[in-house]
């Protein structure tokens, strides 16, 4: 009798980016049009390592991906892991991969691995990086040590927790980089390593049918008084994330502004310094962390400014009232780690 080891089933969904990028134009610049099934047939290796499936689900540079792509592309893979997929990888451009792939990751409730993952080289280059990107993210999408980890990111045959991710330099092949916790593992030949784990997410579900509001996501800068605070409310935006200095701390002159601003809507704190968490109670001048949460301001915790406007903007499509969408917010914040 011959025994047959069952291969890994992987839906490799792609969005579009560098990864899809070709031009049609001599002079012209790259644009996004290769196919799901393009990028899988770049890789040669690749049906030796899965049994892959192929969707083209959009056709995107990834500034142009919404939040309701995001909310679809989750009832896709959650219908595919009720049909008995083993792994997801989900393609798209890198600018935006550590916003969309945290998006997944508090929508997602699923334990098979689902892996973004990108090019930094378009395919028409000398070295272009995607064909092994993808390689190395189905190997991890179809590798059991994977599972429950949430949403991955792989790129340069790192593994990176979804919640951790940074894109740190704009063209370099190593610029996704986790500065709180370092890479969950790596990939060496056939070999997924994983040598961490992440605590499990809480997770926000959506409906297609939610409302997605604007969150503003406002820089801190020497001499800003916050100016621009007292309009948000009138432009529409539902809540605010001030990327503040060091530990979380703002100019004095912002502090009337903030205050104000924080009974209108949920505003959080987060450091704009790119690592690290928000402190609660070591500074007590005017606009430290210390005074700018006794005045009703959230604190995003270690997530980044642009992770945390992510969690907020789905925990207000979640719930429509400020205390109940501040709630979730806070438990997606304390479930980042154990
Ligand atoms: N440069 C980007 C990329 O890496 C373009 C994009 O994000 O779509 O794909």
């Amino acid at each position: 009798m011959t025994s047959q080891v069952q291969r890994a089933k992987v839906l490799v969904i792609s969005l579009g980016g560098t990864i899809a990028s070709t031009s049609t134009s001599a002079d012209g610049g790259v644009v996004p049009q290769l196919s799901a099934d393009d990028l899988v047939g770049a890789v040669p290796d690749l049906r030796s390592v899965a049994d892959i499936e192929a969707i083209s689900f959009r056709q995107l540079p990834s500034g142009d991906i919404s939040f309701g792509d995001l909310v679809a592309l989750a009832h896709v893979i959650e219908d595919y892991e009720a049909h008995g997929v083993d792994g997801v990888v989900v393609t798209q451009g890198t600018d935006t991969i550590e916003e969309a792939s945290f998006t997944l990751d508090i929508l997602l409730d699923v334990s098979i691995p689902v892996v973004v993952t990108g090019a930094m080289r378009h395919p028409t280059l000398a070295s272009p990086d995607g064909p092994g990107n993808l390689l190395s993210a189905i190997k991890v999408a179809a590798s059991k040590s994977a599972r429950g980890l949430g949403c991955l990111v792989v790129m340069n045959d790192e593994v990176h927790a979804a919640r951790f991710v940074r894109k740190m330099h704009s063209s370099s092949l190593s610029t996704f980089q986790s500065p709180d916790s370092g890479a969950l593992g790596w990939v060496a030949e056939e070999r997924v390593r994983i040598v961490a784990r992440c605590a499990p997410l809480a997770t926000i579900n959506l409906d297609e049918s939610d409302v997605v509001s604007p969150v503003a996501l406002v820089g801190c800068a020497l001499g800003d008084d916050g100016r621009t605070l007292g309009e948000l409310q009138r432009l529409g935006y539902r809540g605010a994330v001030i990327d503040a200095f060091g530990a979380g701390h703002v100019p004095s002159m912002m502090v009337g502004a903030i205050e104000s601003l924080a009974t209108m809507m949920p505003v959080v704190l987060s450091s704009r310094t790119g690592a690290g968490e928000v402190l609660e109670h070591t500074y007590g001048f005017a606009g430290s962390e210390s005074d700018l949460l006794s005045r009703g301001v959230i604190s995003g915790g270690a997530l980044d400014g642009r992770k945390s406007r992510v969690a907020l903007i789905l925990a207000l499509a979640a719930s429509r009232d400020a205390k109940n969408a501040t709630a979730l917010f806070v438990k997606v914040r304390e479930s980042l780690s154990y």
